[in-house]
């Protein structure tokens, strides 16, 4: 199979496990996985670090102009992503930063010179690139569509448990709350909103485990990219 070019694009809602199943899916094809939710995490942490209102378009677009991006391949196929040099890892997790990141997305501008970098990583394609509107927006010539969904109850039980791995606290309630609210500014936002591809194979991964869910997807891939 030709997998050196291969795009597969998975798209859905926080918490839902793309990152986990995107992951695996790199590995098995020897592709890089990009989540570019993390871009917008670091846009949205920059945009803390500098004290920008985060619903100032024109002030936000210019810090994302001026973003020097890096990108490493880990062991585990991710891209590790630098922003101006730095690193920022588990810091991205924080609560305040997703937050942010879904705030400065929504800006028409900014999340404009985002979406450019991440055209220009899909179209050299062998990645597997997680986000919210990848096979809509960015990479519409993908073979590969998927479009991951759970309950947001599943999702937040899931991102508990996640944070306590990390040894980090987590209160379930508030990351239900947290969770609905980005739901909602994240499908209703007038620029690039949540949603499905046409073409998209939808897979509830409510009552699935991972590597279920894995297997679904490579399934497919098997099927498209042949
Ligand atoms: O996926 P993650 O939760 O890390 O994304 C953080 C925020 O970035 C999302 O809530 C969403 O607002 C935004 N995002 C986006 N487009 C993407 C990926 C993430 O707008 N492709």
């Amino acid at each position: 199979m030709g997998t050196q070019k291969l795009l597969i694009a998975i798209d859905g809602p926080a918490g839902v496990g793309k990152s986990s199943a995107g992951k695996a899916v790199a590995l098995k094809y020897g592709l890089s996985f990009l989540s570019t939710g993390e871009m917008y995490r670091c846009l949205g942490w920059k945009a803390l670090q500098l004290g920008l209102p985060l619903d100032d378009d024109e002030r936000v677009c210019a810090a994302a102009k001026a973003i020097n991006w890096g990108f490493e391949r880990l062991p585990d196929s991710s891209l590790k992503i630098l922003i101006d040099g730095v690193y920022l890892g588990d810091k991205l997790l924080a609560d305040d930063i997703g937050q942010a990141a879904s705030k400065t997305s929504a800006l028409p501008k900014a999340r404009a010179v985002i979406t450019e970098k991440q055209k220009q990583m899909a179209l050299e394609g062998g990645l597997v690139m997680e986000g919210r509107d990848i096979g809509t927006i960015i990479a519409p010539f993908a073979k590969v569509k998927i479009y991951l969904t759970a309950t947001a109850e599943v999702r937040a039980e899931r991102r508990v448990l996640q944070l306590k791995e990390k040894g980090q606290s987590a209160n379930y309630d508030e990351l239900l709350a947290s969770i609905k609210a980005r739901d909602e500014r994240d499908s209703n936002r007038k620029t690039a909103p949540l949603k499905p591809a046409a073409d998209a194979v939808i897979i509830d991964t409510s009552a699935l485990n991972l590597e279920r869910v894995i297997l679904k997807i490579t399934e497919l891939v098997d099927e498209r990219s042949l």
